[in-house]
């Protein structure tokens, strides 16, 4: 990895730059992470002509992790040694002094900046096909210029010469001035030749980088230093189904990865473990879906992104481990048996809803708001009166009238004993009554007096009626029967009859 000190200012100035080309706010904090993590990842090997190419491509990677959470390795155009030294020779300027308009707007555009020539044409509004006649031009001024330096560069593929054009429209001109140099006159030539320079002016003017910026801390960030552990969990591609919840039970503790990763912090490894227990349990997902590892490399979070190689490392460890391998998290459970299936629940709530039902016509059916045994009379009619055999809840008094020749008449039973006087050994009550209709009066509360309401009502012309009409105004636990009413046979007739 180059001393940070040394690549400061390239690193700072490209990285702003990317995410000025990617429409992203270029605020301090986004450029210090994005730097960060560039300046994690450069390799050693890294030489000053491909620095700026290989900062745009990790410049990219950052943005991915962070908007779309994508943790790729850069894929970036192999040039061998033998292409790389005799570019080294190569003058861009002459290139670039060759160029028409067209083809100029492709070298900065496409080659410099990493458009895609179909996006140039979209933001240039020159047609695409005069945008492939003219990239076809600059290849072929690519090809003569490298040709001098480099031994059957004919034969290259369009693919391998736009590698070498890339290379070379990213390459710094020699000689760059440092951040004091490069405000002067002196400095200004120098960036009207220099991609990285010139960039560097252009950011200062519109103000996304302060002159300071371009200056490297002193001491310089120990990037050596910058160990980090990280936990990656992986889930199986058959358990996608899963996914959304596990990554709701790991929100705020593990960044998520596209494709079913994630990166966490060891340290919440128990807050983990506990977030996905539940889950474990009904096999959402089962633990035999999971792998999870540990590794600890260059890296840092930042962003809400995990920066830096380890966080690649981590994943390609995680995917190399065994399904169901959980490193260090505590074991998980096997999930518990399914659960009945739902049409089997509701046969059971169905089969209780239809026994409540039974069970409750059942306790209806004495059809009294008290939930008393109704009075259960029978008359039979016998000459000059009526044989009565009733059935009755057995704390419920029962009084007897008659109407007869004498009017309406409380019938007293034998001894004073209530209905007990007419039990009959079979759990329920009979008697004869004189008269010509018979009433029974049921009263559970025993609080009615039967007796006045006789007397008081002894005059009306049908008294039994009467009767039965003040007690069912009375309250619910009073009970009337009485003897069938005979058509065109009222009382009143029975009296006169009598
Ligand atoms: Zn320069």
């Amino acid at each position: 990895m180059p001393a940070a000190r040394h690549v400061w200012l390239p690193v700072t100035v490209r990285v702003a730059w990317e995410m000025v080309c990617a429409g992203v706010k270029p605020r301090p904090r986004v450029i210090a992470a994005a730097r960060e993590h560039v300046l994690l990842s450069l390799l050693p090997e890294v030489g000053p002509s491909e620095l700026d190419l290989v900062v745009r491509a990790l410049a990219r990677d950052f943005l991915a992790r962070v908007r779309e959470d994508r943790y790729e390795s850069s894929q970036l155009a192999h040039l061998d040694e033998v292409q790389r030294s005799a570019l080294e020779g190569v003058d861009a300027g002459r290139i670039v002094a060759a160029l028409s308009p067209v083809g100029e707007a492709l070298w900065r555009m496409h080659y410099c900046d990493g458009e895609r020539v179909g996006q140039v044409a979209a933001r240039s509004g020159v047609p695409l096909s005069q945008l492939h006649t003219a990239q076809a031009g600059v290849r072929e001024i690519a090809r003569t210029v490298i040709a001098e330096r480099c031994e059957g560069v004919e034969a290259w593929t369009d693919a391998r010469v736009d590698v070498a054009l890339e290379w070379l429209a990213n390459r710094a001109v020699p000689g760059c001035p440092g951040p004091v140099g490069l405000l002067s006159e002196a400095g200004g030539v120098h960036a009207d030749q220099c991609p990285r320079c010139s960039r560097a002016v252009r950011l200062v003017r519109a103000g996304v980088l302060a002159p300071s910026d371009l200056f490297p801390p002193d001491p310089g960030p120990d990037l050596q230093a910058a160990k980090v552990s990280l936990l990656a969990i992986d889930l199986h591609p058959d358990a996608g189904l899963h996914r959304g919840t596990l990554a709701r039970a790991l929100d705020g503790l593990a960044v998520p990865v596209a494709g079913g990763s994630w990166l966490a912090d060891p340290a919440d490894l128990p807050a983990i473990h506990e977030a996905i227990l539940p889950r474990a349990r009904i096999g959402a997902p089962d633990r035999e879906q999971l792998r999870v590892a540990v590794v600890t490399g260059r890296g840092s979070w930042k962003a809400g992104a995990s920066l830096g190689p380890a966080a690649l490392e981590a994943l390609s460890a995680v995917r190399g481990q065994a399904w169901g391998e959980l490193g260090p998290l505590p074991a998980l459970p096997s999930p518990l048996p399914p659960p009945p299936s739902v049409r089997s629940f509701w046969m059971v709530a169905l089969a209780l809803v239809a026994v409540t039902v039974v069970v409750g016509k059942i306790t209806i059916k004495p059809s009294s708001a008290t939930g008393l045994t109704p009075l259960d009379a029978h008359f039979v009619s016998i000459d000059g009166g009526w044989d009565v055999r009733f059935d009755v809840d057995d704390l419920t008094a029962v009084e007897v009238v008659s109407y007869g020749p004498a009017g309406l008449a409380l019938v007293p039973s034998p001894g004073d004993v209530g209905k007990a006087a007419w039990a009959t050994g079979e759990g329920d009550f009979a008697l004869r009554v004189p008269g010509a209709a018979v009433a029974l009066i049921g009263d559970a509360d025993g609080d009615l007096d039967i007796a006045a309401l006789v007397e008081g009502l002894a005059t009306r012309p049908d008294p039994l009626a009467a009767l039965e009409a003040t007690l069912a105004v009375s309250n619910d636990a009073v009970q009337f029967a009485r003897t069938p009413i005979e058509s065109g046979d009222p009382p009143q007739r029975l009296v006169d009859g009598e």
